[in-house]
């Protein structure tokens, strides 16, 4: 007993001296994070606002809005389509509530954000996907906001830049969530057959679905470092072909090895190489002048 006691008191030691009763958790939860690459225990504001372990240079994956904050010239954003009627085409249970809790959670529409920015001046059709989202999985709504900006940014004569996040099509959407896998690389090709320019930044994780559309579409695809990029889960690979997959196997780096994507660029860099790739295409506005 006497040690419980003592354990009481210990936490006592610092009490808030004005008397409310705000005190409660000295140290809140949200000041830590543990690495999941090298396992330390991270002070966030180590991270800084880029979100990147300074050990080791993991990147932790980031909101939608975070990423916005880290790439765009600030305040540049006009946002696209955030206003598309919530549908529930198999009528899946729940499915109308639970997009209502995201919506509040995330601060977004849906499981990506489009739109127009500026890009240290450059303008950009850009796209964030956001795995707060139902884990960033493509419904309709998903699929007909991307199919958009690449409408628009055809017709504006802008590159697409997209961020891509995803764990697959959207279970609550049946067949309805596969199709946007065709109707967006139609919107691609479209894009693709005007001249203009579309970079694909994988995030961590790109899976499903949306790697086996237009996540590999990019003229230049782009991965953050240790990113998982895959179509199927590792255990279902194994187990259909009854062999061991490599340690590495779906990892960004295993993938560039192998000629699936064209560079890693880590976090703290990538801001400077999409503007290097967006002179080095002449995008609108550079050529104008
Ligand atoms: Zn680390």
């Amino acid at each position: 007993m006497g040690l419980f006691n003592k354990k009481k008191n210990y936490i006592r030691i610092n009490p808030n001296r004005d008397g409310s009763p705000t005190s409660k958790p000295s140290v809140p939860d949200n000041m830590w994070a543990k690495c999941p690459n090298c396992k330390r225990t991270l002070y966030k504001k180590e991270m800084g606002e880029e979100k990147v372990c300074p050990h080791c240079g993991y990147s932790f994956r980031i909101s939608a809005w975070e990423r916005l904050a880290i790439t765009i010239d600030e305040k540049s954003l006009e946002e696209w389509d955030n206003q598309l009627p919530v549908r529930n085409p198999i009528d899946f249970p729940d499915y109308e509530a639970k997009l209502q809790r995201m919506k509040e959670k995330t601060g977004l529409d849906e499981a990506v954000l489009t739109g127009k920015a500026m890009i240290e001046g450059r303008e950009v059709a850009i796209g964030v996907m956001d795995t707060n989202f139902i884990m960033g999985s493509m419904g309709t709504v998903v699929g007909e906001k991307i199919t958009r900006l690449f409408e628009k940014a055809t017709k504006a004569h802008l590159p697409v830049m997209l961020f891509t996040a995803s764990g697959g099509a959207r279970m609550q959407e049946g067949i309805f969530s596969l199709m946007q896998m065709a109707k967006i690389s139609a919107a691609v090709q479209r894009h693709n057959q005007a001249g203009q320019l579309y970079i694909t930044v994988l995030t961590d994780p790109t899976t499903g679905g949306v790697t086996a559309s237009f996540a590999m579409e990019g003229d230049i695809i782009l991965a953050e470092p240790q990113t998982l990029v895959g179509f199927a889960g590792r255990r279902v690979i194994e187990q259909t072909i009854r062999q061991k997959l490599p340690e590495d196997f779906q990892k960004a780096e295993f993938l560039l090895e192998h000629g699936f994507i064209d560079q890693i660029v880590p976090r703290l860099e990538l801001r400077t190489r999409l503007v290097e790739l967006l002179d080095l295409h002449q995008t609108k506005g550079w050529c104008d002048e």
